[in-house]
């Protein structure tokens, strides 16, 4: 199998189980070398993440100290301005050259919002998109428009993300993991246990920081 290599964006404000088991198994399943956490800079118009990008950097490494699937890009908190995932893949596509295959991972919630990232058809020429499940957001996309795209780009097998270094869609069936970190925070706020639903060694960060009290 070929060396294929994909990126995984998200706030990570914290980063949790719904975040890497999905993940996990969806390496398994489709033979993924590597996982790029890839934290995102939020633009200012939009809810500002609580903790800051070198606290929710820390949580990831927490995270992944006993993961050796994953590692940490931290390309876009390294910018002042908020970058477009199209553009990180482009960049990306330009380091690693037209052969390499890769991947850009998203859950559920996020495909079925697609249509409406910056350039969103121009994804499929850098990455192949590989799809988490996630609880409670139909299969089906919101129109018929969508649904036709979606169905005209999915990969045939597994190989062929492989053989391919862009261009296909894999719906994974990966487990529904229940867990949001909009759960997680108000969880905290509330002074319940979130034992279960991230790493320990990031619930241990949480305390220390006092993380989520507010
Ligand atoms: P928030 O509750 O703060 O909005 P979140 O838990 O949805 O955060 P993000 O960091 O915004 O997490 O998500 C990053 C990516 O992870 C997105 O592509 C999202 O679809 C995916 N994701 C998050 N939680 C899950 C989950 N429980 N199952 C599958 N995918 C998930």
């Amino acid at each position: 199998m070929s060396d294929l290599h994909a990126l995984f964006g998200g706030t990570f404000d914290p980063v949790h189980f719904g975040h890497l088991r999905p993940v996990e198994a969806l390496a398994q399943q489709t033979g993924l070398a590597r996982v790029l956490l890839l934290p995102n800079n939020v633009p200012p118009h939009r809810p500002q993440p609580e903790a800051s990008p070198t606290q929710r950097v820390e949580m990831l490494r927490c995270a992944i100290e006993d993961r050796p699937l994953f590692a940490i890009d931290t390309r876009e908190l390294q910018r002042d301005t908020p970058s477009w995932t199209v553009a990180t893949l482009e960049a990306l596509r330009a380091e690693r050259g037209p052969q390499q295959p890769l991947a850009f991972i998203i859950g559920q919630d996020s495909l079925l919002n697609l249509s409406g990232w910056h350039r969103w058809q121009d994804l499929l020429s850098f990455a192949h998109l590989l799809v988490c499940k996630r609880p409670g957001y139909p299969a089906e996309m919101g129109s018929p428009e969508m649904q036709r795209w979606l169905e005209t780009h999915l990969a045939r097998d597994v190989a062929q993300l492989h053989q391919q270094p862009a261009g296909a869609i894999w719906l994974a069936d990966t487990p529904l993991v229940d867990i949001s970190a909009t759960e997680i925070r108000r969880r905290r706020r509330a002074g319940l246990s979130c034992d279960s639903l991230l790493p320990a060694a990031v619930i241990d960060y949480i305390d220390r920081t006092g993380l989520y009290l507010k």
